[in-house]
Order: C-alpha cells, then sequence, then structure tokens
C-alpha cells in the first residue's frame, strides 16, 4: 500500500537540529509535489507580509518570547488551506511540543486530515555535534559546505561563485549545540512518545549521506 496516495501526503518530520531534516523535507517536498512547511519560515513570512497573524506576532517575537501555541496553530491552519499544499505537506520545526501535538490532531480533524507518518531522524548526538561544528557558508553567495560531507570541490574555492570568504555561524560552538540538543530533548521527546502510542512514528536512521537517508525514508513510507 501506498501510504496517502489517494487523500495527499500529510507529514511530520521531527529530530534534533543538525540531523538534516529540513534537507529530507525538501525532498519529500519534490518527490510528492506537497508543501514543506517550516515553522521559523512561516513566521517569518507571516511577519513580512504583514497577516493578522503576523502583526500579532511581531511585538512578541521582537521582544524575545516563544510564539504562542493558539497563533502558530491558526498561521499552521491558514497555510495548510493554500493551493500548494493540496497534494498534502510536510510540516518542520512544528509540532515541538506535546501541547502543539494535540493543538494539532484536533486542527487536522477539523480538517478531516489524518497525518500518514511522523518521521523522526535519528543521528548520534556526537555525529550531530561534528556536523554542526563542521559547517560553513561561502561569505558570498551563502552556500553551506561541510567539513565531512559537502566540501568544496577545489580546497578553499566555492563551487557556486568562485569566493574565497568562508563563514561560520558564531553560534555554532560545541557548548551552544549541546544546549540546543538538551532542549530539543526537554521540550521534543514527549511528543515523539506521544506519536509513538498513535502507532504514527517512523524512526529514521539519520546517519550517512542525503540520497542515502532519502532512500531509507522512501522504504518506510512506501510500506
Ligand atoms: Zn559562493
Amino acid at each position: 500500500m501506498f501510504v496517502g496516495h489517494k487523500n495527499g501526503m500529510h507529514l511530520v518530520i521531527t529530530g534534533a537540529p543538525g540531523t538534516g531534516k529540513g534537507t529530507q523535507a525538501g525532498v519529500l517536498k519534490r518527490k510528492y509535489g506537497i508543501c514543506h512547511l517550516s515553522a521559523g519560515d512561516m513566521l517569518r513570512e507571516e511577519i513580512r507580509k504583514g497577516t493578522s497573524v503576523g502583526k500579532k506576532l511581531e511585538p512578541l517575537l521582537a521582544k524575545g518570547s516563544f510564539a504562542p501555541d493558539d497563533l502558530i496553530i491558526e498561521m499552521v491552519s491558514n497555510r495548510i488551506d493554500e493551493k500548494d499544499c493540496k497534494q498534502g505537506f510536510i510540516l518542520d520545526g512544528f509540532p515541538r511540543t506535546i501541547n502543539q501535538a494535540g493543538a494539532l490532531d484536533n486542527m487536522l480533524e477539523e480538517k478531516g486530515i489524518k497525518l500518514n507518518a511522523v518521521l523522526e531522524i535519528m543521528v548520534p548526538d556526537n555525529v550531530i555535534i561534528e556536523r554542526i561544528l563542521g559547517r560553513y557558508t561561502c561569505a558570498t553567495c551563502g552556500e553551506s559546505y561541510s567539513d565531512k560531507f559537502h566540501k568544496p570541490r577545489v580546497a578553499g574555492v566555492c563551487d557556486i561563485c568562485g569566493g574565497k570568504k568562508f563563514s561560520k555561524r558564531l553560534d555554532d560552538t560545541k557548548e551552544t549545540v549541546e544546549k540546543r540538543l538538551k532542549k530539543y530533548r526537554e521540550l521534543t521527546y514527549p511528543t515523539i512518545t506521544y506519536y509513538k502510542n498513535e502507532g504514527i512514528l517512523r524512526g529514521v536512521d539519520g546517519n550517512g549521506a542525503v540520497d542515502v537517508v532519502a532512500k531509507r525514508i522512501d522504504s518506510l513510507l512506501e510500506k
């Protein structure tokens, strides 16, 4: 059986920062013609467009507060109703907490949508730390590179623009990465248990190259 073929593909992708879930979400978007809904990107987009949600969000985020659950749900709900999501969607970076997972279920139930699967991309902590510490971008065009997985073809020269200056994110230090992993575990692990109990959690070994992990996801979804 092909999951979700008849009524679209409705997925959640979850995993710690640095597991490559955003990249895999992009692969799934192209494969199934579904929309990739990244919570962070959506928040920025609402503010940029000056929507009613954006207007409520802007002062909160400016103060450094988190976006409240009801606003995020409203935003996701509106976004799912748009035309480019009619084949389905993949939610990335949401739900982040157990309350958000429950609220998402209620909202989807009202729309008559059932999640096909929740993909948990699993990568050991030491590999995540190595990946994040090893990543850098071209200072000119922003292309991402990695010491281990994606080096420029000519050392020190950007493949895309030929630039020779590279930069690292200042907050990519071992200490901050460990903090982000701890926070992820505290907040998001309960959602993993929640989806396990619903029987839709699919663990994916995320250790490996992008196409290798993509194949593992394919075989899980085609089961
Ligand atoms: Zn470049």
